[in-house]
């Protein structure tokens, strides 16, 4: 099914640009080369709540002496409007009112698409009704926002969300992407088969993989999984290696095919440099991660603190760890091996979560009021104006500040840690970007 698609609208200079680039999880445009059309329309791919959809920029509409649309431009604004399936509507708040806008509306009802009116430039919520109500007049449901500031955004996409066509929900049925990564000798092989078992079957190369990149499908309580890769785990078998080599870019593209990665550490040895490369490497693509500890049965004399004392090693060596699980597992008795899976369905989940804006913006506003941004040199005050999340996959939230300069490490961690411990995402790492005005 394709995108949907929504249309913005509006003369030059009212703020389109603004409330684009805010919405947009890229800032680069798609351009879609059409003949026969000589201003190209561009393209942004855009989320919000649930859905992805792309906006459309119309470009600004202006009139003619006759107060009619240059055709070419009215052409373009009636192809972006025919494959809408709904459109925002912007005008300037602060300007009032002009008869442009009005030609415009009158325009807009003749075209059979939903219309939200966003009145932009309402910094100020009490300045903003007097700003809105003027517009009132012009027939659509009718919000106050800021392009530059963020807020009113949020209800008015609810409101463009609520003319989307139903979502198809087949493709949330999608397998989890796994791959066993480790040093060798660490245990994958041994892992995958007490994973795979005897039920294992066999799925042909996808597209675009090499032939000998091959996945095994698993299945656990109704889940599917793919394990990715495993051919990798298993051809080393017979091929005899230098002791430095391992394999490094092969385990490097299996980070990248998958949602999840098992980062497998032989729990004798402890964690090494190697292991912490590998590490850093999940952490940079952005990917769902459990720690298994492997050859747990290997370790002698065991008392209730062995364990303990292990996950602190882990912890001061993968700094990462605070957020992903660690398990303790044997591949060759089976210990807890099976609670691998139990660990990968939930990190794949909030891997893919999505949270609203109105809630990101709960726990900043919370976290501001605990501490304000400390003010820099020259006494400028830093200051958060909005959140929302811009991708998944992992969690990529972006903030939109005055200046990101002013945020020092300090803040910026500790906004990151209110966000962490307000939404969990247990299993994922998540990524901050601290956006200024343009
Ligand atoms: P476009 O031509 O409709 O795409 O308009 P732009 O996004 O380029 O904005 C035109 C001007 O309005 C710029 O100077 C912006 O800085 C300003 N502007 C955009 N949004 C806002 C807003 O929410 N509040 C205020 N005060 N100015 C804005
Ligand atoms: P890979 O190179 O990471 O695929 O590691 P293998 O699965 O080939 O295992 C390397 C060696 O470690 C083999 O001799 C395995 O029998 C042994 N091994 C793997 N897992 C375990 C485990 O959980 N406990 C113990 N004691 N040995 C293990």
């Amino acid at each position: 099914m394709p995108l949907p698609v929504v249309a913005i609208i509006g003369r030059p200079n009212v703020g389109k640009s603004a409330i684009v680039n805010r919405l947009a999880k890229v800032q680069e445009a798609i351009v879609y080369d059409q003949p026969g059309v000589t201003r190209d329309r561009t393209y942004k791919p855009a989320f919000w709540s649930d859905r992805d959809f792309m906006i459309v920029d119309t470009g600004g509409l202006v009139f003619d002496d006759e107060t009619e649309f240059l055709p070419l431009i009215r052409e373009q604004a009636m192809m972006a409007l025919s494959e809408a399936c709904a459109a925002i509507f912007v005008v300037d708040g602060q300007e009032g009112l002009t008869e442009a806008d009005r030609v415009l509306s009158d325009w807009l009802h003749r075209q059979h698409v939903p219309v939200v009116l966003a009145v932009n430039k309402c910094e100020s919520l009490t300045q903003g009704y007097s700003q809105v109500s003027e517009f009132y007049e012009l027939g659509w449901d009718t919000h106050a926002v800021s392009g530059i500031h963020g807020n009113g955004l949020a209800e008015a996409l609810d409101d463009v969300l609520s003319h989307f066509p139903e979502k198809d929900e087949e493709v949330e049925e999608e397998e989890i992407r796994v791959a066993i990564i480790g040093r060798p000798n660490v245990g994958k092989s041994s892992l995958l088969n007490a994973i795979a078992g005897e039920n294992r079957s066999i799925v042909s190369p996808i597209s675009g993989t090499t032939r000998d990149a091959i996945d095994l499908k698993v299945e656990r309580n109704g889940i599917k999984y793919r394990l990715v890769d495993t051919a990798g785990i298993r051809k080393k078998k017979y091929v005899q290696y230098g002791p430095e080599f391992f394999g490094i870019n092969r385990a490097f593209k299996a980070i990248d095919r998958a949602d999840v990665v098992l980062l497998v550490i032989d729990a004798v040895e402890g964690v090494t440099d190697q292991d912490q490369k590998l590490a850093g490497r999940i952490l940079e693509e952005g990917r769902a991660c459990i720690v298994v500890m492997n050859k747990w049965d290997a370790i002698e004399e065991k008392d209730t603190y062995t364990m303990l004392e292990h996950m602190k090693q882990v912890k001061a060596r993968l700094h990462f760890t605070e957020w992903a699980d660690v398990v303790f597992t044997s591949a060759v008795s089976g210990q807890r091996v099976e609670k691998i899976f139990d660990m990968i369905a939930p990190a794949a989940e909030q891997h893919r979560r999505r949270v609203s804006t109105s809630v990101i913006n709960e726990i900043l506003e919370d976290a501001v009021s605990w501490h304000t941004p400390p003010t820099m040199k020259g006494g400028k005050q830093g200051r958060i104006y909005y959140g929302t999340q811009v991708s998944s996959r992992p969690p990529s939230i972006a903030l939109f500040v005055n200046s990101p300069d002013r945020f020092g490490d300090t803040y910026r961690r500790y906004i990151e840690r209110k966000i962490r411990e307000s939404l969990g995402f247990q299993g994922t790492p998540i990524r901050i970007f601290w956006r200024g005005k343009k």
